[in-house]
């Protein structure tokens, strides 16, 4: 198919008949007047009583359990900037669709009119009551970071930035499996991250959680290489500032380089950068649409390589619906508080520990492919792999209660596993 169908298709996929890609559908019985009289007045004082008295049984009478806000302002969209709040609805409802047809959650997405931190907090703060957990997305960096800390600061229910933690947590596991692949430690390896925005910082955070050593972390922004010397830096960035003076441009960092992490722009790697690698290089080039190099030209330049992109075109796409899904889920059925680093590293290991399972008939034939195995090009689940529900969301509740954060605790998991397969 050519470029100008491709994009006409996009955009009748969205008009055709009710336009748009959810929609609110009622969950109860509405068949006689006397369901209508329960669903609404009279019979819908007594809940709302209940709640009155114990705030909590609101889980227990309304949607609230089930239901994640997709919140974004529109200023960093996909790989498309500063769209702003209404452009940016198409990507909220996607992810709400794949919330649902994934996990099962339910999903209000909110686009909202504000790119000041204050006035932003305030909004999505007040409406704690309406929902079970808040999704950010597409929201621009550095302001990403004090909305995401301010809100899990002051909320009482999970907040997750998916855009930093989501590509963390999938970048985290792709990587873990790629150096066991590669015979490589996470304690030794040397690492390139070019791109120093939300995704880079958040990824680079997760990899030292895994083991990785910081001063064997050399990161890049569109300035160049992050060091002692730089004054432009803010906090964040100047806490992956290298010791290396050795270093001046890429160039220099990939040489003998084991790992390179692009999380910045399409086409700044070159084929002779790839061959001053280390042997058995890992390249995750995750800029969207267009990868750091392209995945064809990184193959052919080295044979002993492991490549990942974002893209669903080649292997081992870093892809956060591996994830968010299932983190959510595993969040809301313990009602935790937060999502935290031990809730993020569970669903990581998870993720990387179910790539080395066998895959099952089913995940072939969903992608026409044979004998998907642990490997070289297999080092994530698939998407399709409805192992994901059961192993990430369970590791992710698990973690909750053992964290502190749960606020119910469950009992009998084969219970609970049998539940989400359903
Ligand atoms: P962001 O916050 O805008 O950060 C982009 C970073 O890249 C900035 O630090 C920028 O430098 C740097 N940069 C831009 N061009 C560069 C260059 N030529 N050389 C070195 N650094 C360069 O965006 P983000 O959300 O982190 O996303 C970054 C990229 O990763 C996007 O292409 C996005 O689509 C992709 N991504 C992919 C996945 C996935 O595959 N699953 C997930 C998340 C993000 P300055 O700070 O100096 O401006
Ligand atoms: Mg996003």
């Amino acid at each position: 198919m050519n470029k100008t169908n491709r994009k006409l298709d996009a955009l009748n996929y969205h008009a055709k008949g009710r336009p748009g890609k959810i929609q609110v559908v009622p969950t109860k019985p509405t068949n006689s007047q006397r369901d209508l009289t329960m669903a609404y007045s009279p019979g819908v004082a007594e809940p709302c009583l209940k709640i009155a008295e114990n705030k909590d049984d609101v889980y227990k009478y309304t949607t609230k359990g089930n239901l994640v806000a997709v919140i974004s302002n529109g200023t960093a969209v996909l790989g498309l900037g500063n769209i702003g709040p209404e452009a940016s609805k198409p990507v909220m409802e996607g992810k709400g669709l794949l919330f649902k047809i994934y996990a099962d959650i339910d999903v209000f997405d909110l686009e909202i009119d504000a790119t000041n931190v204050d006035e932003f907090v305030n909004i999505v703060k007040a409406l704690e009551p309406t929902f079970g957990g808040i999704n950010l997305e597409d929201i621009s960096a550095p302001t990403c970071f004090e909305i995401e800390k301010r809100l899990k600061a002051e909320m009482n229910i999970p907040v997750m930035h998916d855009d930093q933690h989501g590509t963390a947590i999938i970048s985290g596991a792709a990587l873990s499996n790629a150096c066991e692949i590669q015979g490589k430690k996470l304690s030794e390896i040397k690492l390139v991250v070019n791109g120093a925005g939300a995704a880079a910082i958040s990824c680079s955070k997760i990899y030292l959680s895994l083991g990785v050593k910081k001063e064997n972390l050399v990161m890049f922004d569109i300035n160049g290489v992050l060091n002692k010397e730089r004054t432009d830096l803010d906090e964040l960035r100047m806490f992956f500032a290298t010791d290396r003076t050795d270093v001046k441009n890429l160039s220099d960092a990939m040489k003998d380089a084991d790992v390179f992490i692009g999380l910045s722009a399409g086409n700044v790697v070159s084929p002779d950068m790839l061959r001053s690698m280390a042997p058995n290089p890992i390249v995750f080039a995750m800029a969207n649409p267009t990868p750091e190099i392209d995945y064809e030209t990184a193959v052919e330049t080295r044979d002993d390589i492991i490549m990942a992109t974002g893209r669903s075109d080649f292997p081992n796409q870093v892809n956060n619906v591996l994830g968010f899904p299932y983190i959510f889920r595993g969040a809301l059925d313990v009602r935790a508080t937060a999502i935290n680093e031990e809730m993020k590293l569970a669903a990581a290991n998870a993720i990387a520990e179910l790539a080395k399972k066998p895959v099952p008939e089913a995940v072939n034939l969903a992608y026409n492919l044979k004998n998907i195995k642990f490997g070289r090009d297999y080092i994530i689940p698939k998407p399709m792999d409805q192992r994901l529900i059961t192993e990430v969301s369970m590791a992710v509740a698990k973690a909750a209660i053992e964290s502190g954060v749960a606020r119910r605790v469950i009992e009998d998991w084969d219970a609970y596993a049998e539940e989400l397969r359903s």
